[in-house]
């Protein structure tokens, strides 16, 4: 595979998983998988310069305002962290922060325990908290004020006996205590709904919730890390004055912060806290080391995704011992067969885990994993999760390797492996356990949101030979689904309604429904968004398809071949036929972007960004920028002392505007 496949499928893949994790609260792999796959990207951009683009996720930060509430424009960007895994790192860190500052500046850093939460940002206007928002791309994030007011660690007034700028920003974590994340999973247990992978994904749920009251019954707290104002009286020389003057102002600060001098007692506090983590009342995911000096902050700056001044260092993922009772054969949706060892439960990381995955059948012989083995499983912040290793000294005396097995566990066909691939899989397109996950895919939050329509009742309605393929959804009646086992007519009626309300959903959820090969939600809002029809994409062509950008050339020959398929061809007349019929995007769909093919010049000093910070604003929304003002240049972006590149604007009549105008103008 070439560099430019690499990077296409790895800028695929980390969008799907951006997605699941940041939208639907719901990760699929681990946060130390996220980040190698992270590293692995940046690493190839870094050797492949040119393949570089703006929109690439290793330039911005992940994430997206909802839509679902009205979004607020950050006052400065809320950035990411970059991560570290071992100590080499942080020298690393330490040497480049050197660097910038030279070899005879003073520099302290403060290190502060990394809650597993959500950033927020609060806004106050003499001292009455007027706003809140969530981190959302950085730039812009959800509207949340009321969600926020319900936290009791988020003064609503700032007491008036202290002395406050007019207008200040608190930003903090939001997050949930262990003992009430365990609360509500055991009630979402008890009403039979999915429970909450971790303390982070319930808080993120949580917020994003319309029902304040219900928030309010979720008992989340925050930890205040930051404070800002443009009243200089309160602009204080280092991050622990502002850690000192939150407190004065009664917000909640995580009391295990120290001020390090050295290298040395920075590991110390990692391992101690390593050590302790899981006596906290709350979860911590790692430790942010931050430079003390706001002025040396400054100087060291930001990239467009993270500030130069911090990094964070992730613990190790909790590990449990547990055993391996048997070892399950799973068929998916493409037939691919994944084994699953079915575990005597254990609590890990905050739930009960009774399965992990092997991934494949390389794995369990890497692993060398049996049935029988005591094993060390990990869940690293994930839902799904997986044996680390054996602890061969447990091992049964007559233990026996794991069989591998020859035909599909469900219909019994031949197995098959594909040369270069690690999976086996079931060929049979009719196997009735492929068929059960491929409805169950199409009907799935991601894909057309069927709510009601989960795996056992797809199994079930499988079973009764009510569902063949996913058309038959739309001809499924609320009078025979009443009368199955665990339905009543509410819930029979709701499921018809849903489905109903799915035949118009967006075309990109539908494109991913379809389950075509390699294609991830972000592709399916590529396609949907370039071709904006149903049609126009089951006729592209191969040369099309690649010359999109984001589609890459495997992607593009699993679409020609899938529309190449007569059965699909079929498939997609009877959903047509059913009434399915998917909406056309609109203009402000994710993938569009609001400045695209835009040209602008920055001059002058902008209000709390600096130019770099502009820069890298103009291109994440889809604008380019130059250096000098000519008859191409669409905008004048102008800050305070803006000289000859004003004065030229204007004499040629280029449209000048101001930081105001231009976060109107990327408000989606
Ligand atoms: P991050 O969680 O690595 O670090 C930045 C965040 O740390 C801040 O926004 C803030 O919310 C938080 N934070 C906690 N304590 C803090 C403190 N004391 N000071 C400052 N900030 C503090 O970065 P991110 O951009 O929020 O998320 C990216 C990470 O999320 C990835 O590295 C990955 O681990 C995880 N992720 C996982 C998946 C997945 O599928 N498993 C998908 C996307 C992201």
């Amino acid at each position: 595979m070439s560099a430019f496949e690499r990077i296409e499928e790895l800028r695929e893949l980390i969008n799907r998983y951006d997605y699941e994790y940041y939208s639907l609260a719901q990760p699929s792999i681990s946060d130390y998988e996220y980040d190698m796959l992270m590293k692995e990207l940046e690493k190839l951009e870094h050797e492949h310069p040119e393949l570089v683009t703006a929109t690439s996720p290793t330039q911005r930060v992940s994430g997206q305002p909802t839509k679902e509430f009205p979004t607020i424009i950050h006052k400065s960007p809320m950035l990411s962290l970059a991560n570290t895994y071992n100590e080499q790192e942080i020298i690393e860190f330490d040497n480049r922060t050197r660097s910038v500052l030279g070899s005879d500046a003073n520099i302290e850093y403060v290190i502060e325990l990394k809650i597993d939460g959500l950033a927020v940002s609060l806004v106050y206007e003499n001292g009455i908290f007027i706003r809140g928002a969530k981190r959302g791309d950085g730039v812009q994030g959800d509207d949340v004020t009321n969600n926020l007011k319900t936290i009791r660690s988020i003064p609503l007034k700032i007491s008036s006996d202290i002395e406050i700028p007019g207008e200040f920003e608190v930003r903090g974590e939001v997050y949930l205590p262990k003992s009430s994340f365990e609360a509500i999973n055991n009630e979402r247990r008890n009403n039979d709904e999915a429970e909450f992978a971790n303390p982070r994904n319930a808080a993120a749920g949580s917020l994003s919730m319309h029902d304040s009251s219900i928030v309010a019954s979720r008992k989340l707290l925050m930890f205040s890390y930051y404070f800002a104002s443009e009243d200089s009286r309160f602009q204080f020389k280092t991050h622990l004055d502002n850690l000192e003057h939150l407190k004065k102002l009664r917000f909640m600060v995580n009391p295990n912060y120290k001020l390090c001098k050295s290298i040395d007692e920075i590991i110390a506090f990692l391992k101690k806290w390593e050590a302790k983590r899981d006596s906290l009342p709350y979860e911590i995911d790692g430790a942010v080391i931050k430079v003390n000096s706001i002025e040396q902050q400054r100087t060291l700056g930001n990239t467009s995704k993270s500030p130069r001044w911090a990094i964070s260092y992730k613990f190790k993922a909790t590990q449990a011992e547990t055993r391996i009772n048997q070892i399950t054969w799973q068929v998916g949706r493409t037939g691919i067969i994944t084994p699953v060892a079915e575990l005597n439960p254990v609590f890990l990381a905050g739930t009960t885990v009774s399965r992990a995955t092997l991934h494949n059948t390389d794995e369990i012989k890497r692993k060398d994993i049996r049935e029988g083995d005591y094993v060390f499983i990990e869940k690293g912040g994930d839902i799904i999760p997986k044996v680390v290793e054996v602890v061969f000294s447990k091992r049964e005396k007559d233990s026996e390797p794991a069989t591998i097995p020859k035909f599909c566990p469900d219909c019994k066909t031949e197995l098959i492996r594909t040369e270069g691939e690690v999976a086996i899989r079931c060929p049979n397109l009719q196997c009735p356990a492929q068929i059960t996950r491929r409805i169950e895919h199409f009907a799935s939050r991601s894909a057309m949101d069927i709510e009601g329509m989960g795996t056992s009742l797809v199994e079930l309605l499988a079973k009764e030979g009510m569902l063949n393929d996913v058309s038959d959804i739309y001809g499924l009646e609320a009078e025979k689904v009443q009368n199955l086992e665990r339905m009543g007519k509410k819930s029979a009626d709701n499921l018809i309604q849903s489905i109903e309300k799915s035949k118009t959903q967006d075309l990109y959820r539908f494109i991913f429904a379809l389950g075509i090969p390699y294609i991830g939600v972000n592709a399916a809002k590529i396609l949907s968004h370039h071709f904006k029809s149903l049609e126009k994409i089951q006729f592209a062509t191969l040369d099309e398809l690649v010359d999109i950008e984001g589609i890459g050339e495997k992607m593009a020959q699993s679409i020609v071949a899938f529309f190449n398929k007569d059965k699909n061809n079929e498939l997609l007349k009877r959903l047509k036929n059913a009434g399915v019929s998917p909406k056309i995007p609109e203009m402000n769909s994710t993938e569009t972007q609001p400045l695209d093919g835009k040209i602008f010049v920055i001059t002058g000093t902008l209000p709390g960004m600096s130019r770099e910070e502009a820069k890298a604003l103009i291109e994440k929304y889809g604008g380019k920028t130059t250096s000098s003002v000519s008859q191409n240049t669409d905008y004048l972006l102008a800050g305070e002392n803006a000289g000859s590149k004003l004065s030229k604007a204007k004499s040629i009549g280029t449209d000048i505007i101001d930081l105001t105008i231009l976060k109107e103008m990327i408000r989606t």
